[in-house]
This record gives structure tokens, C-alpha cells and sequence, in this order.
């Protein structure tokens, strides 16, 4: 690996606390984006910043927002907008670890699914960084629960998406609350004409820095497949998992009927597959979405709007069931793969009459559509998917102030367990979930059950 010199966070003006959680992160080098939003961020500007998904956009707002933040006082110092409540999850975890140096940093999430007067009383007590959706953050600024009179600098994060979903009307609202001295930022992956004109209702002379993506060497292979409306698509999906073998596979389909139907059709061919959409409760979705990353779910099937943000590394593939509904979203879909330097496939189905869609690909993305023939797909009859992971539940979470160390340090000391054994950890509030390797987890559960977490006894069992 050779060092850039030129890229190194050291050189930007930014504090110890921050340059050292960097170090711990093993952040050496900027990412483009961050190289050139980044100076501007920090010197106070209105910027507007563009640059595909997995380019590390989060950092770049949110260590402009740790720099500039004071903790000697209690003030509302950032708000952050996400378009759903997994991406604002995502964004407050990755401030959470870009900010672990710096002490009584306080950050909250303010998303629906979460009962409303846990917020309150949080926002009461004082909160530094609140990320949340426009929906609940509007909820809270119409009871006066939040208050943006001291508010330094207000982050969009995911433009682009906060327009497609209809976000429109709360984010004029949410404007309407925003002190006139402030410094803004609007995140975004593409760039669609509507968003300037969002820019102008609450940013003033925003420079726009932008990631150039169509000159970039893709590490994605892309393949589509015409399917005409008679053929069977399920069977050419079965027939694509089999030949080219992914690990772990996000389906995308366009209504939450598609994604149930296609993940009905996988599990019974054995292939075990879950579906996220917009049906699922809350925890129902922190489950799926947890097993998917910590490898005991191999196939998610998912709507656009349902996977947005996820930043799942290592996915092998994504096969796009429908067509997207523009180039944009197709970009945004495929970048779930490929991601960090890694080699990604992507599938996709398109009917006869949608071939202009692939049109709209090419000129993005200055690249010839490769179609393919789903009859030569050679596969094999027999075809499984087994996931190297289960996953332990622990009735013990955030609410027992249980933390993964603590988890990891039962496992290995009293339980025995081989380090190697253990994958991901999540805590949630009441309860956590740890992924384990397939063959060990009833010993695991068998040990854990015997022994104690923090001197207390917690019910342990397969999730
Ligand atoms: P985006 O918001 O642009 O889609 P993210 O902010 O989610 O992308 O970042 C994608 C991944 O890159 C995350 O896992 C993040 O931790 C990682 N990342 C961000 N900045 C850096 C960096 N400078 N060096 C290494 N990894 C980084
Ligand atoms: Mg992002």
C-alpha cells in the first residue's frame, strides 16, 4: 500500500480527539469526497457535496460537525436529516465511533418506531447531535420537544432520497425552524435537477463539490437478462443464485407484495431468505437487518425504500427483480455491491418494453449494457445456500448496560469459546444478538446458558 501523503486528515485543522478516533478507525487516507468537502466544511462554508453511495459521505459531515462542536455547553449544536430511520441509525453509529475520543459527546436519534417520550425527556437533558427522519423531527419542533435556536450547523444527508420519498412538504416545514445564522450542508448521491432548488430554500452561496462517477473503473459486473412478462422470473432467479453462487445477495423488488412473494418462493426451495419492506415492525427489522449483516441470512429481499443506507460490506451481489424506476436508483442499487475496493455482481430483469431504461444506464454510466440469455444460464438442479452463521439471543441489552466487550469476554472466558467462533454483536435495548458459526452455536447457547454475563444470569437461545 502506498501512503498519500497529500490525503492525510492530519493536514485539515481538525482536533487531537478527532485525528486519534480516526487512527483508532484505521482511517488513513480521505476519501475523495472527503478531500474536497471536507476543508470547505470546516472553514464555516454552505456546502452541497455529491458523490456515489460507499464514498464516505457520513465522515465527511460528521467529523465537520465534531470539529466545531463545544461540549462545555449543552446546546443543540447539529441536526442531521436522514430519509428513514436505518440510514439515521447508520449515520448516529458512525458519529458514535468518529467521535469515541472525544468525552460527553451527546447524540440522539430521533426516528418514528422509537416511543416519542424517551426522546423528550433525552432532548430535555440536553443533546448535542440529534439525526433523525423529517416525519419525527417535525413531530418534536410542532410540541416544542425540540428547539434549533442554538443550532450551528444543519445536515441533509441523502437528498436525492429525501425527494423520491415525498419528503418534500416537511422538509419546507423543518426550514421554516431553522435559526437564519447557521451553516448548512446537503449531502447526496445524485444529483437530479430539484435539488438546487431545495439548496436555495436554505443555504446561502453553497459551494458544490462533486465526485465524478461515470469516469470511474467499476469493479461491478453488471448483466442483464430480458425477460418477457410470460417467462418465469422466479426460476431465472433460482438459476442466477445457482450459477454464480453468491454469499449473500440483496433482491430488489418494487412493492412489498413482490418482496414477500419472491421470498416465499426461496424458502421453498430451501434457500432461506427474509424480506424487508414497509410492513415490518421495527425490531422485526433490526432482526432481518442484523442477521443479514452478521452472515446468518444470506438472501435479503428488500424495496428500494426499505434498504436505503444499508452499508452491509462484502455483499457479493445485488439482482435487481424490476427494473428501477430511473438510472439514479439503478446506480444507487447496484452500489450496495462492489463496495471498498471488492469485486460485485449485479443481476437485472427487464421486460421488452423497458429497454429504454437500459438507455438511460448507458448514458449514465458511459458503459454498454451486457444482456444475456437466461436459457444459457447453466446451473445446477441442486443448489443450496446455507449461512455460515447463527444467531444467540441474550435477554440482556443496552438497558443492562451490557456491551459487546462484555459479551465477548463471557464467550471466550467462562463459555470457552474460540475467538474465531464469534462474529457480530448487536445490542439492542432490551436484548442483544451475537452471530456464532453454525456448527458451534448449540454449545455456545449449552455454555452461555450455564454461565453469567456481568455476575447476572441472562436467558440465552438461538434467535
Ligand atoms: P456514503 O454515505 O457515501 O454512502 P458511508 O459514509 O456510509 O458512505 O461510508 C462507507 C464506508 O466507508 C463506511 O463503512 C465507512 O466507515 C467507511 N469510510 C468512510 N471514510 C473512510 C476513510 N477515510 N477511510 C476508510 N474507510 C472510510
Ligand atoms: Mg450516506
Amino acid at each position: 500500500m502506498t501512503l498519500n501523503m497529500e490525503s492525510q486528515f492530519s493536514k485539515l485543522s481538525l482536533i487531537n480527539e478527532l485525528l486519534e478516533s480516526l487512527s483508532n478507525l484505521g482511517y488513513m487516507d480521505m476519501t475523495p469526497i472527503q478531500e474536497k468537502s471536507l476543508p470547505l466544511i470546516i472553514k464555516g462554508n454552505d456546502v452541497i457535496a455529491q458523490a456515489k453511495t460507499g464514498s464516505g459521505k457520513t465522515a465527511a459531515f460528521g467529523l465537520g460537525i465534531l470539529n466545531s462542536l463545544n461540549t462545555s455547553s449543552n446546546n443543540l449544536h447539529s441536526l442531521i436529516l436522514c430519509p428513514t430511520r436505518e440510514l439515521a441509525e447508520q449515520v448516529a453509529s458512525e458519529l458514535r465511533k468518529l467521535s469515541r475520543a472525544l468525552p460527553n459527546v451527546k447524540i440522539l436519534t430521533l426516528c418514528g418506531g422509537s416511543p416519542e417520550n424517551l426522546q423528550d425527556r433525552s432532548l430535555k437533558s440536553g443533546v448535542h447531535i440529534a439525526i433523525g427522519t423529517p416525519g419525527r423531527v417535525l413531530q418534536h419542533l410542532k410540541k416544542g420537544s425540540l428547539n434549533l435556536d442554538s443550532l450551528n450547523i444543519f445536515t441533509l444527508d441523502e437528498a436525492d432520497r429525501m425527494l423520491d420519498m415525498g419528503f418534500e412538504e416537511e422538509l419546507n416545514e423543518i426550514i421554516s425552524h431553522l435559526p437564519k445564522k447557521k451553516q448548512s450542508l446537503l449531502f447526496s448521491a445524485t444529483y437530479p435537477e430539484n435539488i438546487a432548488s431545495l439548496s436555495e430554500r436554505f443555504q446561502k452561496d453553497a459551494l458544490k463539490v462533486q465526485i465524478d462517477t461515470t469516469h470511474e473503473e467499476s469493479n461491478i459486473e453488471e448483466i442483464f437478462y430480458e425477460v418477457s412478462p410470460t417467462q418465469d422470473k422466479n426460476n431465472i432467479l433460482y438459476k442466477i443464485l445457482s450459477s454464480s453462487k453468491p454469499k449473500r445477495v440483496i433482491v430488489f423488488c418494487r412493492t412489498k407484495k413482490e418482496t414477500a412473494d419472491v421470498a416465499d418462493f426461496l424458502l421453498n426451495r430451501n434457500i432461506k431468505a427474509k424480506c424487508i419492506n414497509g410492513d415490518l415492525e421495527q425490531n422485526e427489522r433490526n432482526e432481518v437487518l442484523a442477521k443479514f449483516s452478521n452472515r446468518s441470512l444470506s438472501i435479503l429481499v428488500a424495496t428500494d425504500v426499505a434498504a436505503r443506507g444499508l452499508d452491509i460490506k462484502d455483499l457479493e451481489a445485488v439482482i435487481n427483480y424490476n427494473m428501477p424506476s430511473g438510472a439514479d436508483a439503478y446506480i444507487h442499487r447496484i452500489g450496495r455491491t462492489g463496495r471498498a475496493g471488492k469485486k460485485g455482481l449485479a443481476f437485472s430483469f427487464f421486460n421488452p418494453a423497458e429497454e429504454f431504461r437500459l438507455n438511460e444506464i448507458k448514458d449514465l454510466t458511459k458503459k454498454d449494457c451486457i444482456i444475456e440469455d437466461p436459457k444459457k444460464l447453466s446451473y445446477k438442479e441442486k443448489y443450496n445456500l446455507i449461512p455460515p452463521m447463527k444467531t444467540m439471543y441474550i435477554s440482556g441489552g443496552k438497558k443492562d448496560k451490557i456491551r459487546k466487550g462484555d459479551i465477548l469476554g463471557a464467550l471466550t472466558g467462562e463459555a470457552k469459546m474460540k475467538f474465531e467462533d464469534i462474529g457480530e454483536i448487536h445490542i439492542f435495548n432490551a436484548f442483544s444478538f451475537v452471530a456464532i458459526k453454525r456448527k458451534n452455536i448449540d454449545l455456545a447457547i449449552k455454555r452461555l446458558s450455564q454461565g453469567r454475563i456481568k455476575k447476572k444470569k441472562f436467558k440465552v437461545g438461538l434467535a
